[in-house]
């Protein structure tokens, strides 16, 4: 049995180690200097105003819905295909998540079907980045500024990707991140908002932090949470970023060797990247062509067999009886279709030609009934 190709691994090729050690060392091991450190870096890394670190990225997302005020009798609309995490998020604030369809080649979230769903009752739109692609900020801009409703983005899978030279999360009211092992930059945990609303900012920074003020410790002024970063993670995500044009640059080359070997692959399909979005690419996610293809969890079930982890795309919330069922079409056949492959920094150019040689061999019934008469 091959060397396993695990689906994903952070890079701590830099100070990661010796930050974290000078955040212990330091005695500051919840808040401290490396969480401001980090906030003024990020927000200057992707020219917004203000930046506020959290526990998570769905923290973010609550801390955003919180700020804007969702809660009961609201309407928020999420994309069909998603992490499921800004649904739960509208959900746990009372509210309703309107789920809309997707483009079929982009995925992202398609802005006639965010039209199409506008209530009186909607309070905020969340666009979700998908794998590093960024949706279409032009028109849904223009939506949320035409309806008057709050626009969040979801960019916990494309920080630092680009829509006309602008980054991903600072289009709309708030921008959430995540820092998470898998993510482009990762704290272990972790996660951000972005905003350029002074207003937001501060409703914000005392919802976070128990609704106290910083120079009123113990009194209370709105109802707030403990979302805080530690110093130690903050330390962690100081030295993703001192390495992050090394991140960005193996992560453009890795995914050029595999739009080498995979765009002419019959039955496989990129995910298309508008010409307004440079993308930082995720994960490597493409679309299976059942007529090619065995079925997709098939293929991972196959790629795991040869030594390659992958993942399959997300479940649609038609898929799960916790959720409201919509007509969701694009979404529900992009959702079975999709399958992610291994990219990240340490990847080696050897493994990503073992994995394209390895879903080439897939194609057809064959594979299938390989496997069943092994
Ligand atoms: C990872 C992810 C999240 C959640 O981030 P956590 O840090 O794991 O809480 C939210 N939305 C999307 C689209 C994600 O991919």
């Amino acid at each position: 049995m091959p060397e396993l190709i695990p689906w994903a691994g952070p890079a701590l090729q830099g100070n990661e180690s010796e930050f974290v050690q000078d955040a212990l060392a330091s005695t500051w091991i919840s808040g401290g200097p490396y969480v401001d450190r980090f906030e003024r870096e990020f927000s200057n890394r992707n020219d917004s105003r203000f930046c506020i670190t959290t526990s998570n990225g769905t923290t973010a997302l609550q801390l955003a819905l919180l700020g804007l005020g969702i809660g009961p009798g609201d309407e928020v609309i999420v994309p069909g295909f998603t992490f499921l995490a800004p649904a739960n998020m509208v959900l746990a604030q009372g509210a309703k998540p309107v789920f809309v369809d997707v483009d079929p080649e982009t995925w992202c979230v398609d802005p006639d079907a965010i039209s199409r769903a506008i209530t009186p009752h909607t309070r905020a739109i969340v666009a979700v980045h998908l794998y590093g692609n960024v949706c279409d900020m032009g028109r849904i801009v223009e939506i949320a500024r035409e309806h008057g409703v709050a626009l969040i983005e979801d960019t916990a899978e494309s920080a630092f990707s680009k829509w006309n030279g602008r980054a991903a999360g600072t289009f709309g009211d708030v921008g959430c991140f995540s820092f998470q092992a898998t993510k482009t930059i990762t704290t272990g945990e972790g996660g951000a908002v972005l905003t350029d609303r002074e207003d937001l900012f501060e409703l914000m920074s005392l919802v976070r932090n128990h609704g106290m003020h910083p120079d009123q410790r113990y009194f209370h002024r709105v109802v707030g949470f403990n979302f805080r970063l530690t110093n130690m993670q903050a330390a962690l995500g100081c030295a993703q970023l001192e390495g992050l044009e090394a991140i960005i640059e193996s992560r453009a080359r890795l995914y050029e060797h595999y739009v080498r070997r995979l765009s002419d692959m019959p039955g496989v399909m990129l995910q298309r990247f508008d010409e307004a979005v440079s993308p930082v690419v995720w994960t490597l996610a493409v679309r299976l062509d059942p007529e090619v293809f065995a079925p997709r969890d098939a293929v991972i079930e196959l790629m795991k067999d040869r030594g390659i982890e992958t993942r399959p795309g997300f479940y649609t919330p038609n898929m799960m009886p916790l959720y409201e069922e919509t007509h969701l079409p694009r979404a529900d056949q992009v959702s079975r279709e999709v399958l992610c492959l291994p990219l990240y920094p340490t990847l080696s150019h050897e493994a990503i030609e073992r994995t394209c040689d390895a879903l080439n061999s897939l194609r057809g019934c064959h594979a299938i009934q390989d496997r069943l008469s092994a």
